[in-house]
């Protein structure tokens, strides 16, 4: 029977990232996966998680299921990091997923659930994932503008007035903050205005944050999640911790689902319930426990955050090397946005022409659409970076 089966798109980033380890060159540079790494090319295991771990293998002594929608310890944990009260905790529903991914998935499939008609407004570009699963689960995707290729930041001439067209029963997901792909991110003014947008239409709002911590600070990211929470009665939020925790493979992420009254609340937390039992049954604990354990314990939560605030500092600071790098070498501030972008991740806003040309002549790997993982980059390799993207004409 599987002789049916048609052969599926391979994953971009994947087959990217087979390229990068066949390339013979040494001066190869890695600029594709979103995955933190340090100046030495690594992703180390954090130091909060290796003691949080050890906690948990010296006290825990049972792996028997925990509940379909995981520990209710962690989802608290989690509501306070992203929420920190604003909303009432009796109107929030929360299931742990795996992954930010789980969540998202999950996210829509409470939407299609809710309205079979619904239509999920997505940014102009987003992560690939959001439109591979939309199309996958049958939503109808709407793509909003977003990038402005010209400034490389919002193009918030656009974006309102796409949003406009979204009614009640429609979803808007919004990236929290460090906006993926670009780096471009809604300034608050702007936040504002989208709010104003969305209780003018009725659309429910759906927020990913996959980045809280990696762009201006951990309260600082969240605080348009925040606000937007407490303005509007209902929205989805997606969080991952796989980067702020550096806990990819464990696939640690909370759905939360907020109502506009406690009543409303339980209808939604019994749906998250249902969807996890239908899906997968019970999430994976074991990230879970670790970033409850981590967030519930004072020392382990400050030594987190500090070295979190190094990873975040780290590639601010790779940012600007590399602005000022090219502005030296262009002798113009046409990539000063790279220093105002956030986040991971940055938009080149090149051609596939270019990029592919980087790669071939340069030995820069970057995503086709010329996403580039500035964490992928060290004080050695932005001179090397920046002399490229002029060698191609950029
Ligand atoms: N949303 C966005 C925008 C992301 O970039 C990612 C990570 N690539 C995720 C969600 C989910 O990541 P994960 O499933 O690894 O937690």
């Amino acid at each position: 029977m599987f002789e049916t089966l048609k052969t599926q798109p391979a994953d971009k980033i994947l087959a990217l990232m087979q390229m990068y380890r066949e390339d013979p060159r040494d001066t190869k540079v890695d600029l594709g996966v979103g995955v933190y790494k340090d100046a030495t090319g690594l992703t180390p295991v954090m130091r909060a998680v290796k003691a949080a771990e050890q906690k948990i293998w010296e006290t825990q002594d049972t792996k028997v299921y925990t509940g379909l929608i995981g520990d209710p310890a962690y989802s608290d944990a989690m509501i306070e990091l992203v929420l920190d009260g604003v909303v009432a905790r009796n109107t929030i529903a929360a299931a742990a997923t795996p992954g930010g991914t789980g969540a998202v998935r999950q996210a829509f499939e409470m939407i299609r659930m809710a309205n079979a008609n619904a239509r999920v407004f997505v940014s102009n570009p987003t992560w690939p994932n959001h439109l591979s699963i939309l199309s996958y689960i049958g939503i109808e995707a709407v793509p909003y503008r977003y990038f402005d290729n010209e400034t490389r930041g919002v193009d918030f001439d656009g974006m309102p007035a796409d949003l406009k067209t979204a009614k009640k029963g429609d979803v808007v997901l919004l990236h929290g903050c460090c906006h993926n792909p670009t780096g471009a991110n809604l300034n608050a003014a702007e936040w504002d205005a989208v709010i104003e947008v969305l209780l003018e239409t009725g659309a429910t709002p759906m927020i990913d944050i996959a980045y809280q911590g990696f762009g201006d600070g951990l309260a600082e990211d969240a605080a348009a999640t925040r606000k937007l929470v407490a303005a509007v009665p209902e929205c989805l939020i997606a969080a991952s911790c796989s980067k702020n925790f550096g806990i990819y493979r464990e696939r640690t992420g909370l759905l939360m689902a907020i109502a506009a009254d406690p009543a409303a609340q339980a209808l939604n937390q019994g749906t998250l319930a249902y969807l996890n039992r239908q899906n997968y049954s019970f999430p994976p604990d074991h990230g879970a426990r670790i970033v409850t354990t981590i967030l519930t314990d004072d020392a382990l939560r400050s030594d987190w955050m500090a070295e979190l605030e190094e990873v975040r500092l780290g590639m601010l600071d790779l940012r600007k090397q590399l602005a000022t790098e090219l502005q030296r070498l262009s002798g113009s501030d046409r990539f000063g946005f790279l220093a105002q972008h956030r986040g991971m991740f940055s938009l080149l806003g090149t051609s596939p022409e270019k990029v592919e040309l980087l790669r071939k002549e340069h030995g820069i790997y970057m995503v086709g659409d010329s996403r580039m993982n500035i964490a992928g980059l060290n004080a050695d390799t932005v001179p090397v970076l920046a002399k490229a993207i002029i060698d191609a004409g950029v």
